[in-house]
């Protein structure tokens, strides 16, 4: 099984090349933004806290999104891999991580930390919610989301570079150029 956490800021493209991987292996996506987001739209005790933190452009307790991926965990079939969008955020998050997969035999093979100009990452964010209908990709929600990534997530780049598996990857370029590098650092997990 393959585990890979895909990482990087808000708008780094997460999501999109998410799908790639998702379509060229089969792997299964474990996104903890999308589970919070229908966790809000069927009005659940969870998405009634998460909403107030994601509407702030605030991290949603790690109590809470440690929960809901142990419960994930521990539902889960037979998978070619997991990829990991989104979480962990924290370092206790990252921590909780390494002891479950521990627990299911496994481990995180590898961290791709993709690479984008904040200038373009808010372009990407305001573009995004146009059509999106998100809500909080506007302005002023973005600017927080990323103090919080530089506070908050990017700390996590050292965590997974000592122990040897963070891989940079430079996240300009078309969405395929992009995919085209992960998909070097993935093929070579399996050589
Ligand atoms: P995303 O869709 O990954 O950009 O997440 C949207 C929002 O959901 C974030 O700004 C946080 O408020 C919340 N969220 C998603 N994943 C996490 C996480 N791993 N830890 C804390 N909050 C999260």
């Amino acid at each position: 099984m393959t585990n890979i956490v895909i990482f990087g800021a808000p708008g780094s493209g997460k999501g999109t090349q998410s799908e790639n991987l998702i379509k060229r292996y089969g792997f299964k996506h474990v996104s903890t933004g999308d589970l919070l987001r229908a966790e809000i739209k069927e009005d659940t005790e969870l998405g009634q806290v998460a909403k107030r933190y994601i509407d702030k452009g605030q991290l949603v307790p790690d109590e809470y999104i440690i929960q809901m991926i142990e419960h994930l965990l521990s539902q889960l079939q037979k998978e070619a891999g997991l990829i990991f969008d989104g979480f962990p955020r924290t370092v206790a998050q990252a921590v909780a991580l390494d002891d479950l997969l521990v627990h299911h035999q496994t481990k995180v093979d590898v961290v791709l930390d993709l690479k984008v100009p904040e200038e373009e990452l808010i372009d990407r964010l305001l573009k995004r919610g146009q059509i999106s209908g998100r809500s909080d990709d506007n302005l002023e929600t973005i600017k927080k989301r990323l103090l919080v990534y530089h506070n908050q997530t990017a700390p996590l780049a050292s965590y997974y570079a000592n122990k040897g598996v963070l891989k940079t990857i430079e996240g300009t370029g078309t969405v395929s150029e992009i995919g085209d590098r992960i998909v070097r650092v993935v093929d070579a997990l399996h050589e």
